[in-house]
């Protein structure tokens, strides 16, 4: 294989003759609902680009949704996949332990937000944590409510697709529910009364919670500190703060999902740190594994040992391949400082987005932190969502060889989720494309 070009480079039209025959292949052995934003079948990928089967090079806004935050086949996550993988690759942690599980737990311990005793366990999946978190709630608890707000994404288990709010694509027809979900109004800036402050947001929720469900019954409320799918929105000032206070004081446990947020990506540890909130559970998993799968949720001592022996696990959860890689990509956020990485990423490329919204009425709001940043379009001059120009957007970045993503209950936000690791050049680069996209097409 020739050496990889270190910059966005076309040889066909995207995607490319090879690219469309896999496709075709595919589309006679995979299923129609598993679909693919972008049919460029990928060979090989690192810091930033995507290389595919007809020699193109694409540049990586997206890291496979918020995962390769250390960059796609890391070398140091390579390394330690593999060793681990010549040792030993499974034996059940419920059957026979091994020290790189408990390793995992000790660094989310020391990572996640607050200094108190914490304990986690490890899944396999963003979902299977939430479904989890809300497990340990009930049983902590005693009680069977779970709050969660609107524009909110937990996952397509069944739990989590009760607790996810939009329906196409991932609840359509794929009913009954789990029950015993409350849906809350999220705190939105750009869409809620101009000047209605985060507490102000939050006492309308809290107002709704109590008339309507009643704050003894509620386990936990469950929230993403800056919301993923549904938008990245992220809510004012005050409001996780005011929501978390509320919780305590009832006791309800706070259960922040920071599946997407987590591991960097907003310029911290994790996105509640912003805020200066302290939860009593946290998810996590995308980020943390440099691509394998793991996930996990940690939480209060007291909250997450209530459950009784046995009650938690699973056959994969925790797999000893998965915790070296979750090891490896740790130690690459914390000896690159991608923290400091990922407000990097927000300096360059937020006054960018925000010069290009100065003149063009179609962008409605900017925002995001970190490398967790957003476009919403509209119809100009009003808020109404437009998503079939952000759906026209999106396949000219395609066609140029940008990977961004959309997002949003309305479908019209395009998102950026760049690696951490991205070269500033590639980062620029995949910039003036998205800013060319969105010049011609808005035309
Ligand atoms: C992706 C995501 C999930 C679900 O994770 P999976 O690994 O896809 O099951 C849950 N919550 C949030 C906030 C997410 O972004």
């Amino acid at each position: 294989m020739a050496t990889p070009t270190l910059a966005r480079h076309l040889v066909t039209e995207i995607p490319g003759p090879q690219s469309q025959a896999a496709q075709q292949r595919r589309l006679r052995t995979v299923a129609a609902g598993v679909s693919s934003g972008l049919p460029v079948f990928v060979e090989s990928a690192g810091a930033g680009l995507l290389h595919d089967v007809d020699g193109n090079t694409l540049v990586d806004l997206g890291s496979g949704i918020a995962v390769t935050s250390v960059g796609n086949a890391a070398p140091a996550v390579v390394a330690a996949v593999q060793e681990q993988v010549a040792k030993f690759t499974h034996t059940c942690f419920m059957v026979t332990p091994y020290d790189a599980y408990v390793d995992v737990c000790e660094q989310l311990a020391e990572l996640t937000p607050g200094s108190h005793e914490k304990r986690s366990a490890l899944f396999n999946s963003g979902a299977e944590a939430v479904e989890n978190a809300v497990k340990i709630a009930r049983h902590a608890t005693g009680r069977q409510a779970v709050v969660v707000f609107d524009h909110a994404y937990h996952g397509r288990t069944n739990l989590t697709m009760a607790l996810t709010a939009k329906n196409m694509p991932y609840k359509h027809r794929f009913g009954p529910f789990a029950p015993e979900v409350y849906r809350l109004p999220m705190s939105y800036p750009f869409r809620d009364p101009a000047g209605l402050t985060g507490e102000q947001a939050a006492a309308r929720a809290l107002d709704q919670l109590e008339k309507q469900v009643g704050a003894d019954n509620v386990a936990c409320v469950l929230i993403e500190p800056i919301q993923g799918e549904g938008g990245f929105v992220v809510p004012a000032p005050g409001f996780l703060k005011a929501v978390a206070d509320w919780c305590r004081a009832k006791g309800v446990l706070f259960v922040a999902d920071e599946i997407q947020t987590g591991f960097c990506r907003t310029g911290a540890w994790f996105a509640s740190e912003h805020e200066g909130v302290v939860p009593d559970l946290v998810t996590t998993a995308k980020g943390i594994a440099g691509g394998l799968p793991l996930a996990a949720v940690t939480g209060r001592a007291e909250v997450m040992d209530a459950v009784h022996g046995g009650g938690l696990g699973g056959t994969y959860g925790g797999n000893p391949v998965a915790c070296a890689a979750a090891l490896a990509s740790i130690g690459i956020m914390r000896d690159e400082d991608l923290n400091a990485r990922a407000k990097a990423i927000e300096e360059i490329t937020l006054p960018r987005l925000r010069e290009l919204a100065a003149g063009i009425p179609a962008i409605g709001d900017v925002r995001g932190r970190g490398a967790m940043l957003a476009v919403e379009l509209v119809k100009p001059g009003t808020s109404e969502p437009d998503a079939e120009l952000t759906g026209r957007i999106a396949k000219a970045c395609h066609a140029r060889g940008v990977v961004v993503l959309t997002a949003g209950t309305y479908g019209n936000v395009l998102r950026l989720l760049p690696p951490l690791v991205i070269p500033t050049d590639v980062l620029n680069d995949g910039l003036d494309v998205l800013a060319e996209a969105i010049q011609i097409t808005i035309r």
